[in-house]
């Protein structure tokens, strides 16, 4: 299938078509705050924002979700709600990059001592089944830094559709058989015209020049475990007051806890998002904390994004999104922390 064209005056008709067989999230106002939400019309979208105050992993993974409910007579899975696919619209790339990596956590089968293959089935149920639209940015925004990971602001990873905002129109692009599919079918599009391709590109290219050149990222994860044990990331984390903000605001930070509800024989037992970042986080029983100090959590954050996940999965658990730098209530830079460390390294070789 080829690229096709939606005329913003039908807009509102491509959300209600598309309504009909999905649960449908797009980037909406809440709580003073942008993130993706439900809607079922053209009104509830916030089209102007570009990457939303919290990430779109809230979809596939809530905040808190109950896992099951139990009483005397046992245990039962919730029924799920309504039972549509998802489709999400609106999101950059970044965010469609990030479902891969989250993906690999708890989409990919792990095997078991058991030699059974685990898969996360709240997970997969949602996300095997969704269709992203994604977004290109043509103005990318001060803090992104995609760039960094050898992504761009028309990049198509982890969409099922790629959009482009060309003015009174969009063009759609299918990126996947999903997205073939749904193009496919929906009856508000029309053929694409000579030149929108061209116009493409060069949004592309307009928005990959207003970019800050990356640093270089090889040999990152290296550099971080030769670094475990400097005193650098006393440095680092001094300002940091482990609020946690970032990591919630993060698109792929995935820690969790398990807390159970419960009131006389029954209850719940719920999946609720945790943060490496809080000091109780890695509290154990008898009272001692192996990341007690500041530092430590810091530096857990650093490593796992860009030495452990990277060591295991053969990426970067970071997209450059930029949020947890918009989000940090004391300005700490996640891209100051890279490059601190990298001159940091030079330094010790210098004096080595
Ligand atoms: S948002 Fe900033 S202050 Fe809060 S935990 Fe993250 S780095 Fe620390
Ligand atoms: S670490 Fe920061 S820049 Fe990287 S994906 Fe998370 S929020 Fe975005």
């Amino acid at each position: 299938m080829n690229m096709v064209r939606l005329d913003k005056k039908k807009f509102g008709d491509f959300i209600l078509e598309l309504s009909v067989e999905h649960a449908v999230y797009a980037p909406g106002n809440t709580g003073g705050k942008t993130d993706f939400i439900p809607v079922s019309s053209e009104d509830e979208i916030n089209l102007k924002t570009l990457v939303t105050d919290l990430s779109p992993k809230g979809i596939f993974f809530p905040h808190s979700e109950v896992l099951y409910e139990y009483d005397t007579e046992g245990i039962r899975v919730p029924e799920k709600e309504a039972g549509k696919p998802i489709a999400v619209w609106g999101m950059r790339g970044c965010d469609s990059r990030s479902l891969l990596m989250l993906n690999k956590v708890f989409g990919s089968a792990i095997q078991m001592p058991d030699n059974k293959n685990f898969q996360d089935p709240y997970w997969k149920e949602k996300y095997d089944s969704s269709v992203i639209f994604g977004s290109a940015c043509n103005m990318p925004q001060s803090t992104c830094f995609c760039n960094w990971f050898g992504d761009g602001p028309h990049s198509r990873e982890g969409m099922d559709v790629f959009v482009v905002d060309a003015g009174d129109h969009y063009l759609m692009e299918p990126v996947s058989d999903k997205g073939s599919n749904i193009l496919g079918k929906l009856t508000c599009l029309t053929d694409s015209l000579e030149g929108d391709a061209e116009a493409a590109l060069k949004l592309a290219s307009e928005a990959e020049s207003t970019m800050v050149p990356p640093m270089d990222v090889n040999g990152l994860g290296e550099l971080l475990n030769d670094l475990y044990d400097e005193p650098v990331w006393e440095d680092i984390s001094a300002k940091c007051i482990n609020c946690g903000a970032c990591t919630f605001s993060c698109p792929t930070c995935h820690c969790y806890d398990i807390q159970d509800e419960g009131k006389g024989s029954s209850g719940k037992r719920i999946r609720i998002w945790d943060s490496c970042m809080f000091p109780i986080f890695t509290m154990e029983a008898s009272g001692h904390n192996p990341r007690a100090l500041s530092s430590q959590r810091v530096r857990q954050r650093v490593m796992h994004k860009y030495s452990y996940f990277l060591e295991k999965y053969g990426d970067f658990l970071c997209t450059g999104c930029g949020r947890c730098i918009t989000v940090c209530p004391v300005n700490l830079d996640i891209r100051e922390v890279l490059k601190t460390i990298n001159v940091y390294n030079r330094q010790g070789i210098t004096n080595g």
